[in-house]
């Protein structure tokens, strides 16, 4: 299907989740400034059942890992045909499966893929998925983090809804974007707002004088401690 141009002129962020639970969608991604968005066509959501490719009777996605040992593993031959048929209607779009032993997904590559035409995200369950379809359709192994979750759904999310707020039009401010963590290369400093005293509290005094050079600077400062106190790998 074509990218159908958007009021801000950029065609439609197209994302098409391959999953055994597509009712989980857009959950969360409905909501808020990210579900607006949706509602307004500035990107699209197409969650497909996998087990609609599933063979048999009972529509089977999954069998016992060759060598023996505990759970399941998704066919390659069911997953292959899922992924087929949704690079029709995604065609330029990369294909990714969310997967614990993936590279980081870390702002660089949310940009990189905000970027692009929109990712054919492909959910696991279970052991995981026949190594064969990673290898025959060119996936690209995307990991949310070093932990397991029961199923890539959550994982897609995570990144669909990273890379949708980076799409021109999602968001009010652009400005909001340009400082906040990992865009600079560090941890956005502090914020405060009203009251100017909340439990003996105050505002440090530098946010109200008005003097914009010193508040950036400041700011500046503050987000260069946070860093190194609590992600000094991110300034090496
Ligand atoms: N046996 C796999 C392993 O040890 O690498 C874990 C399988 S996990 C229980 C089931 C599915 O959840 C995976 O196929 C993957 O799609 C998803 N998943 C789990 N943890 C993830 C993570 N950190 N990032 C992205 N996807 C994850």
């Amino acid at each position: 299907m074509a990218h159908f141009p958007t009021s801000t002129g950029h065609p439609a962020w197209r994302a098409t989740v391959l999953t055994l639970f597509p009712e989980m969608f857009p959950g969360p991604l409905g909501l808020s400034l990210v579900g607006q968005a949706l509602a307004a066509g500035l990107w699209s959501l197409d969650a497909r059942q996998i087990r609609a490719f599933g063979l048999g009777r009972h529509r089977s996605v999954d069998d016992h890992p060759a060598g023996g040992g505990a759970g399941m593993v998704l066919r390659a031959d069911v997953l292959a045909a899922a992924i087929d048929d949704a690079r029709q209607s995604n065609p330029n779009a990369p294909l990714i499966y969310l997967s614990p032993r993936g590279e980081p997904l870390r702002q660089p590559l949310v940009r990189e893929l905000a970027a692009g035409p929109g990712a054919v995200l492909l959910a696991g369950r279970f052991e995981g998925v026949d190594q064969r379809v990673i290898e025959a359709r060119g996936l690209r192994e995307i990991s949310i983090g070093d932990y397991v979750l029961a199923g890539g759904e959550l994982a897609a999310m995570v990144l669909i809804e990273a890379c949708v707020r980076l799409i021109p039009g999602v968001l009010g401010a652009v400005e909001s974007i340009a400082h906040e963590s990992f865009e600079t290369g560090q941890l956005e400093h502090p914020h405060y707002t009203k009251p100017r005293e909340w439990e003996g509290r105050t505002i440090p005094d530098v946010l109200l004088s008005g003097d914009h050079k010193k508040i950036a600077e400041w700011r500046r400062e503050q987000a260069e401690k946070l860093t190194r106190a609590r992600r000094p790998d991110l300034l090496k």
